[in-house]
């Protein structure tokens, strides 16, 4: 049997698409990356979309759809949720998964808790990992449990292994004990933190305070959501804190063609702009 596998817009390998390929490929079926021009050649055709805001291509009725672009209730079935990432279906030399699943916040504006329940653990680097150099971990909370967290940067550093925790960790949480961990490992990427909810400044402050004891301030950067429940106002205190702590803001606009929130995203996003140019110079340009 052929089996078609369309990605509609992830910006990295699928994962979903690399389990459901490991899956097929070990009942003896052959697996593709296709297109849906190409989608009819298939016995079976399974699409993956990401992202809410883009566009659905035309697929034959048969296919089957999944991803939270499309639906908050699709799941891969267990058996092949456990299936090892078949990374050569994109080429991918490194390595992709989660250890947990959920959080447990419920901030409105995010999808994780109402899709994935509350904070769980579901495995450690093992289940995806494969001796490759580099390794993305799309947890999206993955400092809750501290026990955890540890664990999985001491098999990360046992197996010098350069690590991007791509959805970011969560600064309320952060302790000495998980940065003096964070600081011993090898990052691929700036460790990402958010500072969407103006209710969170003394937590932000406290874990600013604690990344800098490990000299990690540098290596770290905060997000902020505008345009959700936010003043602009409340938008430029958050920015210029950080700038005043010493951390690098990046703007997360919630409406990506409101002018404002373009505009001041521009402004803090194009570092160069940002350490010349005063947001009263720059506003709507
Ligand atoms: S903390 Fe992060 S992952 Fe959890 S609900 Fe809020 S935005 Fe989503």
């Amino acid at each position: 049997m052929k089996v078609g596998l369309i990605d509609v817009d992830s910006k990295m390998p699928n994962l979903a698409l690399m389990k459901l390929s490991t899956y097929f490929k070990n009942l003896g079926h052959k697996t593709e990356l296709t297109s849906p021009l190409f989608a009819n050649k298939y016995d079976e055709i399974f699409a993956s979309k990401i992202f809410t805001y883009s566009e659905m291509p035309i697929l034959p009725d048969n296919t089957i759809i999944g991803g939270p672009g499309y639906s908050l209730n699709s799941y891969l079935d267990e058996d092949t949720e456990i299936m090892m990432p078949n990374y050569s279906l994109y080429g991918c030399d490194y390595a992709i998964g989660f250890t947990t699943r959920g959080c447990n916040r419920k901030c409105p504006f995010c999808i994780v808790s109402k899709k994935e329940g509350n904070f769980h653990i579901v495995g450690d680097i093992y289940s995806f990992w494969q001796g490759q150099p580099r390794l993305i971990l799309l947890d999206n909370s993955l400092n809750t449990d501290e026990n955890h967290f540890l664990m999985i940067c001491d098999q990360i550093e046992r197996n010098h292994i350069k690590v991007d925790f791509n959805q970011g960790l969560d600064i309320r949480y952060l302790t000495d004990a998980q940065a003096i961990m964070l600081a011993s490992l090898k990052l691929w990427k700036q460790i990402h933190f958010a500072w969407d909810l103006m209710s969170i400044e003394k937590s932000v402050r406290k874990g600013i305070e604690i990344l800098n004891r490990y000299h990690l301030k540098y290596k770290s950067m905060f997000y902020i959501l505008i345009g959700y429940d936010t003043t602009p106002e409340e938008d430029l205190y958050r920015v210029e804190i950080l700038r005043g702590l010493g951390v690098d803001p990046f703007v997360m606009p919630y409406n990506k063609f409101d002018r404002y929130q373009k505009s001041f995203a521009r402004w803090v996003n194009h570092k160069a702009i940002f350490k010349s140019v005063e947001w009263e110079d720059y506003k709507y340009r």
